[in-house]
């Protein structure tokens, strides 16, 4: 199989030599491009299976090369994940809304980019080296779509699984109940809120045998969180 190729757009030159080595490390093919001017002029010679763009770029934000990439018939299919130095709720709307894919924010650790990006590859049909990804013990292999915890099979169903790999790819962050619906249903599809709350229910009794469940935490009055630590 081909090595994926990935397109870094950052103009922080330590940053983007911090990502290309932990993909590359990770199998990637990786290019890079300091701005959007020569972030097009890599996507004319080559195509990407995925762009990684920074938010904050010399001569246009990258939100607005996302939506110039979104717009265009030619690269309209790439998958876009936005970096973003800005934690505020409002500019991670913007982002998927510009047509983003996912967004991480810095800082993040090369894990759990490279869990982000394969989590986009796969959505987007493009399946990348499988991913093993492990909290705490829990270990959800997004290649076979199982989950193990100490070598042992956690049982679980396709919308449970959907959900905890959410989760496990997005942990200490509060999403709302609306927030999940979007992550997990995806914005198209007409779910009640309260269906959430079941299948969070149904995640934690999966869990509950293998003393996993206090990691689906409610967060009172906001949504839920995925963390190993106490409120
Ligand atoms: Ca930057």
């Amino acid at each position: 199989m081909p090595a994926k190729q990935v397109l870094i757009v950052e103009d922080e030159r330590p940053i983007r030599e911090m990502i290309a080595f932990g993909l590359k490390r990770a199998g990637f093919e990786v290019r890079e491009a300091e701005d959007c001017r020569s972030a097009r002029a890599a996507l004319a010679d080559s195509r990407p299976d995925l762009v990684l763009v920074d938010w904050m770029l010399p001569d246009m934000s990258g939100l607005e090369l996302t939506r110039a990439l979104k717009r265009d018939r030619e690269t309209r299919e790439l998958p876009v994940i936005l970096l973003t130095a800005r934690a505020e709720e409002g500019d991670k709307v913007a982002g998927l809304e510009g047509g983003a894919d996912d967004y991480v924010t810095k800082p993040f650790s090369p894990r759990e980019l490279l869990a982000r990006i394969n989590a986009v590859l796969r959505r987007s049909g493009t399946t990348s080296v499988d991913e093993l990804i492990e909290f705490d013990g829990l270990v959800l292999d997004q290649g076979s779509h199982r989950v193990t915890a100490g070598g042992r099979t956690v049982a679980l169903g396709p919308t449970e699984y959907r959900m905890l790999e959410f989760f496990m790819t997005h942990p200490e962050r509060v999403y709302t109940r609306d927030q999940l619906l979007d992550r997990i249903w995806g914005g198209n599809v007409y779910v009640e809120e309260r269906t959430i709350d079941v299948h969070i229910r149904r995640l934690r009794k999966s869990l509950e045998d293998f003393g996993y469940d206090h990691l689906v935490q409610t967060v009172r009055g906001s949504g839920y969180r995925f963390s190993a630590r106490t409120a």
